[in-house]
């Protein structure tokens, strides 16, 4: 059992550095909670808060009820995976996650089997006698996760453990802490800038800018209907297609376009009537056919889908830029019109930058 509960963290760095704001976030327990957010923007200063690397400036932390912000590291339970392994070249792959209950002095016998166990859940059995020289980088990494596992702890804290793999070891390795998390239930915290991780692998996602969180909960709620417009812009790939309209009686008016509204649209922007608005349009969400006209500069094939790149109208704006991920397999040529109709839509509010959601 292991709930966190992190109320209004803030860290200032000693060169006065402000990297997080008034964090805010109840995990459960079991729980596997995905941060993710650009480079610099606050996820490692927020993980290594909760592991008692880096002191909490202001706000409270607490483990299972209990207030733990001022604890030190080694009491607080949890147990960190980092990008580099850090594993002791050294020592046997055996010896490597036997290490941390060697040094706590526990019975050999119980840290066989815990050892053995671990490995098992890894799939490292056979590697227990090798050195980490021998072992592939993928291989690495889940000694890495070993050496956490066999200390059983409260909380499991993910520093960018991917980000050193290739790209295809990157898919593997990732299901396999899904099948991991699964298998031990455990309450996992991971820091990713990649939004494929935080999508595929998070229960919940924190999304985070410039050291504020911008929005919390499930992949689908992020996907589907994102807080602003940083989200709507960092989740999703490719990223979405945004415009600046105005709306007007029942379309959406800009410069190289006019867009009907539905019935729940218009209610949704009733309060924006006359005013100009950020619309914004996942690729994946424009399908051939309809009343807006693209410019084609490039065609992408991907097999099961094409990326079109091109331009709203007759126009070459960088605003009137668009990617339209397009079923099947196209063949247009750069200047081709195309007929494109916006399935589904989300509106910005373009001073505060938040989704408008309208009257519920
Ligand atoms: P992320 O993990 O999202 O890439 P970090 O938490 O590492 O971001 O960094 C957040 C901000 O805090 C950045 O502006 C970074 O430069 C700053 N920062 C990180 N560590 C320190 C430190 N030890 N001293 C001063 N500033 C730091």
């Amino acid at each position: 059992m292991a709930t966190l509960s992190l109320q209004h963290l803030d860290k200032i760095y000693d060169n006065n550095v402000q990297a997080v704001f008034d964090f805010n976030l109840d995990v459960k327990d079991g729980e596997l909670i995905v941060l993710v957010g650009p480079s610099g923007c606050g996820k490692s200063t927020t993980l290594r808060m909760i592991a008692g690397l880096e002191d909490i400036s202001a706000g409270k932390l607490l483990l299972d009820g209990k207030d733990i912000t001022q604890t030190p590291a080694k009491d607080r339970d949890m147990a960190m995976v980092f990008q580099n392994y850090a594993l002791y070249g050294h020592m046997t792959i055996y010896e490597n996650m036997a290490f941390s209950l060697t040094l706590r002095k526990e019975n050999p016998n119980v840290i066989h089997k815990k050892v053995l166990a671990a490995a098992e859940i890894l799939g490292l059995t056979e590697q227990l006698n090798k050195k980490p020289a021998q072992l592939s980088g993928g291989q690495r990494q889940r000694v890495a996760m070993g050496r956490s596992i066999v200390r059983n702890p409260k909380v499991f804290l993910f520093d960018e453990p991917l980000s050193n793999l290739d790209a295809k070891l990157r898919g593997a390795t990732r299901r396999e802490i899904l099948l991991l998390h699964k298998r031990l239930n455990a309450t996992m915290l991971y820091v990713t800038h990649d939004q494929t991780e935080a999508l595929t692998l998070a229960d919940r996602i924190v999304c985070m800018s410039m050291g504020y969180v911008q929005q919390v909960g499930t992949p689908l709620e992020l996907y589907d209907t994102p807080a602003n417009l940083f989200v709507a812009s960092f989740i999703g790939l490719p990223p979405m297609n945004f415009f600046h309209v105005t709306v007007s009686e029942d379309a959406l008016v800009g410069p190289e376009m006019n867009v009907p509204l539905s019935e729940d649209e218009k209610k949704t922007l009733a309060a924006y009537k006359g005013k100009e608005i950020v619309l914004g349009v996942r690729p994946e969400d424009i399908v051939e056919g309809g009343a807006v006209s693209v410019k084609v500069f490039s065609n992408e094939n991907l097999g099961m889908n094409t990326l079109v790149h091109g331009h709203l109208g007759n126009s070459n704006a960088a605003e009137n830029k668009i990617t339209c991920k397009l079923r099947g397999w196209c063949d247009y040529k750069a200047g081709d019109q195309v007929k494109v109709t916006f399935v589904k839509k989300h509106f910005f509010d373009k001073d505060t930058t938040n989704a408008i959601r309208g009257e519920k």
